[in-house]
């Protein structure tokens, strides 16, 4: 059965806790090559503080390269990422301040949900009752308060990909990374998701949200802004509703079902 939207059950989560609210993410003229084949042309990019982007494109036109260049997962073969004031290029993952949720992000099977949550917060050796404090705040934002004590086998695909962005939250990133997080889910949860994902970025407005998509229509309505990737470059990028109501090139209007 379709999980119960978290709507009401959201508690009032104070923006203020998630650390660093309002960073930006400034790619500037990064470039990604695996050997001889360059798979991101040197990319120049910002995100605002507190929007979501969209990347959305064809498959194998760079997005998730990109999103794993501020991950840290990739490096640069030129070009610098800052997050807020902060260069992070030659910073480890987990020193960059992130979240970040993957299709198929498999929770560790043999650990209950609060276990999972906590699992960031213990790699950080945070004291015990703040990370009890954090996982209840992460549950609650997420809608699954009641469902702490679980194994993921317990829950629903839905379920687990909220436990899994609950995870993501719990150690306050800065910055939210959201790689085709729901692409493993069937549609009609997939639209209850999109929704959600929507209400919880009302409820922590100074998060910055990377989200990568092939999917237009979650990108034209969750995202502030869209970048269409297309052979390792940007083919245009602004306001969703701009680049919907004036696509400035074909290839842009025929990816977001415009073209007659
Ligand atoms: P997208 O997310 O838009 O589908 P990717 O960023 O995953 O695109 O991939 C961009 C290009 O880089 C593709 O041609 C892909 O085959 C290539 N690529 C991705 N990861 C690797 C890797 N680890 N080694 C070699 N080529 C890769």
């Amino acid at each position: 059965s379709v999980p119960a939207i978290m709507g009401s059950n959201v508690v009032d989560v104070d923006a203020a806790k998630i650390r660093g609210a309002g960073s930006n993410v400034h790619f500037d003229k990064v470039s990604v090559a695996y050997g001889a084949l360059v798979v991101l042309h040197p990319l120049t990019l910002d995100i605002a503080p507190g929007e979501i982007l969209a990347m959305i494109g064809p498959s194998g036109s760079g997005k998730t390269t990109a999103l794993r260049a501020v991950a840290g997962f990739v490096k640069p073969a030129s070009g610098r990422i800052r997050i807020g004031t902060t260069d992070v290029t030659d910073l480890p993952p987990y020193e960059r301040g992130l979240g970040m949720v993957v299709q198929n992000y498999a929770l560790f099977p043999h650990m209950r949900v609060e276990d999972n949550v906590a699992f960031g917060l213990r790699a950080q050796r945070a004291d015990k009752a703040l990370i009890a404090e954090r996982v209840k705040d992460a549950l609650a934002t997420v809608g699954m308060s009641g469902f702490s004590r679980r194994y993921p086998r317990e829950l629903s695909g839905g379920q687990q990909q909220r436990v899994a962005i609950a995870r993501a939250l719990a150690v306050r990133p800065r910055v939210l990374l959201l790689d085709e997080p729901l692409s493993a889910l069937d549609a009609q949860i997939r639209r209850n998701m999109v929704e959600e994902i929507a209400k919880l970025h009302r409820d922590l407005p100074g998060l910055t949200v990377l989200y990568v998509t092939h999917d237009q229509t979650e990108a034209l309505t969750l995202a502030d802004k869209i970048a269409i990737m297309r052979d390792g470059r940007v083919s245009s990028h602004g306001p969703t509703v701009d680049l919907y109501r004036r696509p400035p090139n074909r290839f842009t209007a025929e990816f977001l079902g415009r073209a007659n």
